[in-house]
């Protein structure tokens, strides 16, 4: 045995570590090892065995967690090209491939008790205690805990040091003193996991649903809650917010979702206390859906196109080397029929596939026809899984039980031997780009796995990004097209409606043109389906202070707060803060706060007074919380009870919606004034995906596509469904201003809590860009970020664009290596190579 391993650990840096190998001790490459790693133990990835002597003194490992690889030859080169091609630490790409984390971590997690719960309400009270020596610093952080897990159940250790910065000293005192537990939570816990719920008890229930409808028929709910004789129920404000959301939800709510309303955690103790809400603990159940899904066999029956698709997909799949395709097919083309054909031929010749498909495209329907298809050989990997599940899934695939596998973007990662096909549907969706390190795109991956796999890559899309088809144009990949809907279905006439012009003739802002809303009269009148698309959701996204001309931000984003109207609360669509709705202004006490602009929620509301008789549902993410919700309103929409379908984006996204004859566009084409190259290309493929669930039934669809922006090229060319001519002029903006794909690009951010800490740093590193000799590349920066803060940080960053992707490359290394030096933390500065957002 080899005296050495080279360990990748799951920390920021770009770097393995070398340990020593006991006696006795056997690790395997790509088998895992738990090792000691700074005041820790980690387990980590062994990349090496080899008997070179490092030259630091190294540790012995502790134990060798697995005697046969869990990552084969494959994937360990995968997850290096990704460290190597996303600038990413190692150790923390091979964390993100393998979903084995809950397994053999042994897991440490808290809970306050009840001694916790008075100390933390003393604290409140009082707001120190004098009762030892320790730092006023200690004591803040204990506080920090305690509040931490005061309306929280068993809290893991990671999480709860980093949420509180809390050091493990500092627990364990505050075990000793009884404040919070302690418990090994390895293994079972995971099985059976629990919630805690907030239960509204029914006598109070009754008092709290008088108030909501007093309070919603009234215009002055102050001065009739003041005048009106109360039974016996006195409450405070915060108390009553609570109650209310709570008899608003149907009396349950789990805790955590309380903790959005930015009320004190004490307050729901105290109506603990007072008897007025139980706290229940209830598993927190798993389930794909509860929703009886129909049997109906899958009809394999391919149109000539369709065909033609397969056969070329299949003779690469046959000829076991690398092919990369794009599937270019019109919206209603049928590609996943030519998917599903094509998957089922590699399992029955008894080989491997894997599926790829956007976040919200894996509903219980598309699970249930998988399953119709594959029976139990599918593995299907989506974000709802917990770690215990994802893990059996891992296993199953691995043992080679499953040889199917569909799933969101990690599925690219899943343990699958001989595999023989990837299939990236709806290729250009932002959500295969991971947004935290390491910033991956799966796509990317997924054509770089079937390379080294030598097997077939296929990328379908109605709207290809820029990147893809230029790619299939110089014969990178093969271009196969569907050019038509299934069963020759036309696809919608499109019409657009020019808002400045509505706004002259009508005198005001329109929300719905008077076209449109003639549309909709004339089509619910037929009895057919509506949908309007809105992708903006909330009441209002402006609030305006008339006096003095401020926005209401975020106290943690520079973001304008949106108001939600039936919450009753302003939110950051950020970073998630919620506050109360203001009543005047934050910076002059002006009482003249205006509510400007127009989310979903308003529109719905709008349309109910436009259509009474109408019946409206409304999917944006505050309707749509768990997977069944979606699944409901979908059914819903199929089984005719529903006429008008009101959403954000969530609802333009590949759904076969068969009554659906008339798509209104209110107000999608607002992101063409964004600072960001891919506006024009993301407003085209909304347009185009959303246009396209019109008429995909029996009768005709048509589009009415209400816009500002009447002339610009991207509402153009997809009223004429043109992807080819989009692609043509848009490809020329970015030959010009040297953007991808033209030029390989890179976003570096620099970030930090501390204004001075980011404007010093970024300045630091500007100075460096700008010392260094790096021919053929444009370092743009630094400059504020056009989100200047979020989430509490200040954000500064550079773009860098290159002719060559392995110059720019080298020099990001030598970049991470220079902020090494000065001390910057690696954390702070993120690397995003192949930037989608710029913001
Ligand atoms: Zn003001
Ligand atoms: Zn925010």
């Amino acid at each position: 045995m080899p005296h050495f391993c080279d360990v990748a650990v799951a920390v920021p840096l770009d770097m393995a570590f070398t340990y020593s190998i006991p006696s006795g001790a056997n690790p395997v490459v790509g088998g895992r090892v738990l090792v000691p790693f700074r005041q820790q133990r980690m387990s980590g990835i062994v990349l090496d065995l080899h008997d070179r002597p490092p030259t630091v003194k190294t540790k012995n490992i502790l134990h060798v967690l697995d005697t046969e690889p869990v990552l084969d030859e494959q994937l360990l080169r995968l997850g290096r090209w990704i460290a190597d091609y996303y600038l990413a630490p190692i150790g923390e790409v091979f964390r993100t491939m393998l979903p084995l984390g809950a397994e053999f971590k042994k897991k440490i997690a808290y809970r306050i008790t009840e001694q916790g719960h008075m100390a933390l309400h003393l604290a409140g009270m009082s707001g120190s205690s004098a009762r030892s020596q320790r730092t006023p610093e200690d004591q803040l952080t204990e506080f920090r805990v305690l509040d931490f897990l005061a309306e929280r159940d068993w809290i893991a250790e990671p999480s709860l040091r980093s949420s509180t910065r809390a050091s493990r000293a500092l627990l364990s005192g505050m075990v000793r003193k009884k404040w919070i537990a302690r418990e090994d939570v390895s293994g079972a816990r995971d099985a059976t996991r629990t919630m805690k719920v907030a239960v509204l008890l029914s006598v109070e229930e009754k008092i709290a649903e008088e108030e909501i409808d007093d309070r919603s028929a009234g215009d002055s709910p102050a001065v009739e809650r003041a005048t009106r004789p109360r039974t016996t129920l006195k409450l405070n404000d915060n108390q009553r917010t609570l109650l209310d959301t709570l008899a608003a939800a149907g009396g349950r709510i789990p805790v955590h979702t309380l903790q959005s309303l930015d009320i004190p955690r004490s307050t729901l103790s105290t109506l603990v206390k007072r008897g007025l809400i139980q706290i229940q603990e209830e598993p927190a159940e798993f389930h794909v859906s509860r929703l009886k899904v129909q049997a109906k066999p899958f009809a394999f029956e391919l149109n000539p196109p369709q065909k033609e698709a397969l056969r070329q997909i299949t003779e690469s799949v046959t000829a076991k080397t690398f092919r990369g395709m794009l599937l270019h097919g019109v919206t209603g083309s049928g590609k996943t029929a030519v998917y599903l054909a094509a998957m089922r031929q590699v399992l029955d010749e008894g080989r491997s596939s894997i599926l790829l498909v956007p976040e919200i495209g894996l509903t219980p329907a598309v699970a249930a026809d998988l399953h119709q298809v594959f029976a139990d050989e599918v593995a299907i990997l989506h974000s709802a899984l917990t770690d215990q599940e994802r893990a059996e899934q891992w296993h199953r695939i691995k043992r080679g039980e499953a040889r199917v596998v569909v799933g969101t973007r990690s599925a690219v990662f899943a343990p699958v031997s001989d595999l023989a096909l990837i299939i990236v549907d709806e290729e250009q969706d932002s959500s295969y780009k991971q947004e935290e390190t390491p910033r991956y795109h799966a796509r990317d991956v997924a054509v770089m796995r079937a390379k080294m796999a030598g097997a077939a890559v296929v990328l379908g899309s109605a709207t290809p990004s820029l990147e893809s088809y230029y790619n299939a144009k110089k014969n990178k990949y093969a271009l196969i097209e569907l050019p038509d809907r299934v069963e020759k279905r036309p696809l919608p006439e499109v019409e657009i409606i020019d808002m400045r012009q509505e706004y002259e003739e009508t005198g005001q802002e329109q929300v719905i043109s008077r076209k449109l809303a003639e549309e909709i009269g004339e089509r619910l009148a037929k009895r057919e389906q509506v949908m309007i698309l809105l992708n903006r959701r909330g009441y209002s996204p402006v609030v305006l202070c008339r006096t003095c001309g401020k926005k209401l931000e975020c106290k943690n984003c520079a973001i304008a707060m949106t108001h939600h109207k039936r919450d009753r609360r302003m939110e950051c669509h950020y970073c998630g803060h919620s506050a109360p709705v203001p009543k005047q202004c934050a910076h002059c006490s002006s009482e003249y706060v205006y509510f400007l602009g127009t989310g979903s929620e308003k529109l719905e509301e709008l349309l109910h007074g436009m259509f009474p008789q109408a019946r409206i549902a409304r999917v944006d993410r505050d309707t749509v919380r768990g997977r069944d919700d979606f699944e409901r309103m979908l059914a819903g929409m199929n089984a005719g009870e529903i006429d008008l379908l009101v959403g954000t984006q969530m609802i333009a996204k590949g759904h076969d919606l068969h009554g659906v004859t008339l798509v209104g566009v209110v107000g999608a084409d607002s992101a063409l004034g964004l600072p960001d190259f891919r506006a024009a290309e993301r407003t085209f493929q909304l347009l185009t995906q959303v246009a396209g669930r019109a008429g995909r039934g029996e009768s005709p669809g048509k589009v009415v596509l209400q816009t500002y922006f009447q002339d610009h090229y991207a509402v153009q060319y997809a009223a004429q469904h043109d992807f080819v001519g989009f692609y043509e002029k848009e490809l020329r903006f970015r030959s010009w201003m040297h953007y991808p794909p033209y030029s390989a690009l890179a976003n570096v951010l620099i970030r930090s809590e501390k204004m001075n800490d980011a404007l010093e740093w970024s300045g630091t590193l500007g100075r460096w860009f700008e010392k260094t000799r790096h021919e053929g590349i444009r370092v743009l920066g630094p400059a504020a970020a056009p989100i200047v803060r979020l989430k509490n940080d200040y954000r500064y960053h550079f773009v860098l664009k290159a002719a060559s992707r392995e110059k720019l490359n080298k020099l990001l290394r030598e970049m991470l290596a220079e902020a090494a030096r000065k001390k910057i933390p690696r954390t702070q500065v993120i690397v995003d190579v192949d930037a989608l957002w710029l913001m």
